[in-house]
């Protein structure tokens, strides 16, 4: 067998024994295969063995591939891909003047990380049927390298956003430190929870902490035994010299 296929099914029974393990049905943890720097005829692999969800992190990257993958024909999208659809989620930093096109391919973004942004999303989303759903990107680590909201900022955050139309909150999103110590990990994913937990207890209007999308290929394990619910996985699938 197909040495990206292998590693997939791998990836899917640790998803299933970590939640085992910690008392929680493998149906409810979704994985998103990172697609990032892989080639198009490799995602279609993985779509042809049923996966339904790709992370990727550009969006000039995710729309060139897109457009090949979905067959997307002068804004039309061919009823051949509409079948077995994919859900796109936009998992990199998002600039404001790429929220336009955001918007025609992803069904999740994981990286509002400010107002500003949060706003431009509400502006470009009027005209759309549905509203816009979007993770918070928090920063759970302290890092000054990385984007997301301050722990202490988020609730604030929610605040400020409560005018903007068209745009719901669905959950939180973290990105651990880089380590190869699963464990190292395990204060920043139990703190994402806590926020969660903070947030559904304030039940702030439209806003609904359903998403932890938290866990990647060296930590994700530790993510789903902390509550993880979107896990974001590339390396462990696609890195065929193991
Ligand atoms: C690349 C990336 C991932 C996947 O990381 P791996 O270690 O390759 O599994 C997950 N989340 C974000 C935000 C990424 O940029």
């Amino acid at each position: 067998m197909n040495q990206v296929i292998q590693n997939l099914d791998k990836v899917k029974q640790r998803i299933t024994d970590a939640a085992h393990r910690s008392g929680r049905l493998p149906e409810a943890i979704k994985l998103i295969v990172v697609t990032k720097g892989v080639e198009v005829s490799k995602i279609q692999e993985l779509i042809a063995v049923g996966v339904t969800d790709i992370g990727e992190n550009r969006i000039q990257e995710a729309e060139e591939k897109y457009e090949i993958i979905t067959e997307k024909k002068h804004g039309q999208i061919k009823e051949k891909y509409s079948d077995n659809k994919c859900q796109w989620h936009l998992i990199g930093h998002l600039q404001r003047n790429k929220v336009k096109s955001a918007l025609e391919m992803f069904s999740l973004i994981h990286s509002v990380d400010s107002i500003r942004l949060y706003k431009e999303i509400s502006k470009r989303s009027i005209d759309k049927q549905h509203p816009i759903k979007v993770l918070l990107q928090v920063n759970t680590t302290g890092e000054e390298s990385k984007f997301g909201i301050g722990v202490d900022e988020v609730l604030t955050f929610i605040q400020g956003t409560q005018n903007y139309p068209n745009v719901k909150i669905c959950g939180l999103m973290t990105i651990g430190i880089f380590s190869n110590i699963p464990e190292d990990n395990r204060p920043v994913f139990e703190l994402l929870r806590k926020v969660s937990d903070k947030i559904e207890q304030e039940k702030f209007d439209g806003v609904e902490m359903k998403y932890l999308s938290m866990g990647m290929t060296n930590d994700f394990e530790v993510a789903i035994e902390e509550g993880a619910n979107l896990v974001r996985i590339g390396t462990a699938i696609f890195n065929t010299d193991n």
